[in-house]
């Protein structure tokens, strides 16, 4: 067996109840590692003949959880989601820190596959090599608390019955989706704990397609034995005192941004991105700091750089609102964006998005769209039944909530962004994909390309993970190494040039930078490339349209030091042809057959033939 991995995956049909093991090749793990990898080859494999027709919300989905070989060794372990997105058509790796990862690897497990559809609601149980599915009807609906504390206390009991010894354990770890998973709503996250989610994708509205609400786990063994444990241990002293050295952001965590990149960069979404500059100065870490935080330095599994911080809100209110950090992505886009300019009301918005299983980004970017369209008087109070003025948090629990619930126009928006925009341009005779801040159906970061100071003008138009800031590109090279850290499914903040070495200590295996940067990193977004051309059912992206930014990252900036200032089309137009050459696509953005067969990819290659004759 390779070290660093537990050496099986359990494969669970919800439709029949069947549960397995199955193993992948030496070959096959060397190729793609794990996580964001191993999906790509899962679900090329499995659904690549059919991709066009596999409905992301249908039973023929299948719900990827994978670790990876550096899972829990290397410091900032998380777990990788997958499957077919919803949101793009394509695969999007979407990554959650916590302790899953460990817990699952500890179990014997080195991810989990699911496939079918329950009848009822159900979780999945899971303890040392054996793995139960188990009723779930009684948290169904429930927000995150109630369902945290409920399966929580439920694992606990099942194992003490077990005879596992279960008041000197740690309680288990769990995945799950909220209630906005459950509705289907594609903007619906994977969360762990209360507060950490997988936002890009949509995967908590493939759990929710599924029936299965919750995944369970404890491991009651030791981590994976690894190559050279010596040269583990040297390793990772000296990758810790590397990641301590990231004093700002493990200070402030990435909250700093919160006025950094609006006053400073002039790059935050504010009002639906209609600006991007403010001058808030009680958003970002010191304020944070003060007024909020009772945990400062909080960590996930082995981290040292501790970047998570616990807020709560002491009086007022919104009193007791609790929520992490809030890290810089969540104050953007469930602050300013939607013209919150009181960390109060953005601390209880962010905490109630988590509750409900929302995406923070891809949802707080829906609930903005919808604000934009009522300031221009295209969507009414008829339409919603209450006004939805810029900054009223009243209103933006109320729409979040019939968005859940499929209510009215919540029904439209839970779509997300842009399907929503298709469709009320459609019922309003008036195009508003305009106003949607996206790419390929998925929702961009927080970080604005008009400026010039923070994201590169192709960074989410040509990314094969679309709008996910985490997964940027710039140069068809560098771009590939983030692939590796969601495959031997790390942190991406927890990153050193001695991951290689540790690859090494930890595998067996050699692997050096540029053999991932120019082979197998590349081949992974490659498949990812494909299947995204591929897409279907019910929207195909064309590269000529698509390969591109939001409208609005092509209006002037209208306030700020960058007043005036846009992405320029002519630049943009020029990177994007040299990206393609650079990476091997030809003059349309599709993968030449020279490079997909350099790579190893011709039955890929195949299947692109219908895209390259369209
Ligand atoms: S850097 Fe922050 S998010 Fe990443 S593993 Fe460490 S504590 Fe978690």
């Amino acid at each position: 067996m390779v070290r660093g991995y537990a050496g099986k995956f359990l494969e669970v049909d919800l439709s029949s109840g069947g549960i397995k093991d199955v193993t992948f090749s030496d070959d096959i793990l060397r190729n793609f590692v794990g996580g964001r990898g191993l999906a790509t080859k899962i679900l090329w494999d499995r659904l690549g003949s059919r991709w066009e027709e596999i409905d992301p919300l249908g039973p023929e989905n299948i719900f990827l959880v994978l670790t990876g070989p550096l899972t829990g060794i290397y410091p900032g372990s998380r777990v990788c989601v997958s499957g077919k997105s919803p949101q793009s058509n394509g695969i999007i790796g979407s990554t959650l820190s916590g302790e899953f990862g460990n817990e699952l690897k500890c179990a014997g497990y080195d991810g989990i596959i699911a496939t079918g559809k329950a009848e009822k609601p159900v979780y999945l149980f899971i303890t040392d090599d054996n793995a139960e599915i188990r009723s779930a009807e009684h948290v169904w609906g429930k927000e995150a608390p109630e369902t945290i504390r409920t399966l929580t206390k439920e694992g606990l009991e099942l194992l003490k019955r077990a005879g596992r010894g279960a008041e000197k354990i740690k309680e288990p770890a769990m995945i799950y989706c909220g209630p906005a998973g459950e509705s289907r709503v594609r903007t619906a996250a994977v969360m762990q704990k209360i507060s950490h989610a997988a936002g890009y994708g949509g995967y908590g509205a493939v759990m929710g397609s599924k029936n299965l609400k919750a995944i369970v786990v404890k491991g009651r063994k030791p981590l994976p034995s690894v190559t050279s444990p010596e040269t583990v241990k040297i390793l990772l002293r000296e990758v810790e005192r590397q990641l301590l050295e990231r004093d700002r952001l493990r200070r402030w965590g990435t909250g700093y941004g919160g006025y950094e990149v609006g006053a400073r960069q002039s790059s935050e979404p504010v009002r639906n991105w209609q600006e991007e500059w403010h001058d808030e100065k009680r958003f970002g870490g010191p304020k944070f700091d003060f007024r909020y935080w009772v945990k400062r330095y909080w960590s996930d599994f082995n981290c040292p750089v501790a970047c998570m911080k616990v807020a709560v809100v002491k009086t007022g209110p919104y009193k007791g609102a609790i929520t992490d950090d809030p890290d810089y992505e969540m104050q953007a886009y469930l602050g300013p964006n939607l013209g919150i300019f009181d960390p109060d009301k953005c601390i209880y918005l962010s905490a109630l998005i988590d509750y409900l299983g929302f995406s923070g980004i891809n949802g707080g970017n829906t609930l903005a769209f919808a604000a934009e369209l009522y300031q221009r008087g295209i969507l009414t109070k008829e339409d919603l039944g209450f006004e939805l003025n810029w900054g009223d948090v009243e209103a933006f629990e109320r729409l979040a909530r019939m968005i859940v619930k499929r209510e009215g126009i919540g029904d439209i928006l839970a779509e997300g962004t842009y399907r929503a925009a298709l469709k009320i341009s459609e019922m309003k005779g008036v195009d508003v994909t305009k106003y949607a801040v996206h790419v390929k159906g998925v929702e961009v970061g927080a970080h604005g390309t008009r400026s010039g100071l923070d994201f590169n003008p192709i960074a989410y138009a040509c990314s094969p993970q679309c709008g996910d800031h985490t997964s940027g590109v710039y140069d068809a090279y560098n771009d590939a190494r983030i692939v590796f850290f969601d495959s031997a499914v790390v942190c991406s903040m927890c990153g050193s040039p001695l991951i290689w070495d540790f690859y090494k200590a930890v595998t067996g295996w050699d692997l050096t930078d540029a053999d991932w940067c120019r082979v197998l990193g590349r081949r992974i977004m490659h498949i990812q490339r494909a299947v995204l051309l591929l897409g279907g059912p019910d929207i195909f992206w064309r590269p000529e349209i698509h390969d591109d930014n939001p409208p609005r990252f092509y209006e002037p900036l209208p306030s700020g030091p960058y007043k005036g200032k846009t992405t320029d089309r002519k630049t943009f137009e020029d990177m994007r042809k040299q990206y393609y050459e650079a990476i091997g696509w030809d003059e349309r953005g599709i993968p030449k057959s020279s490079v997909l067969r350099e790579l190893g990819l011709e039955d890929v290659d195949k299947a692109l033939d219908k895209v390259r004759k369209q």
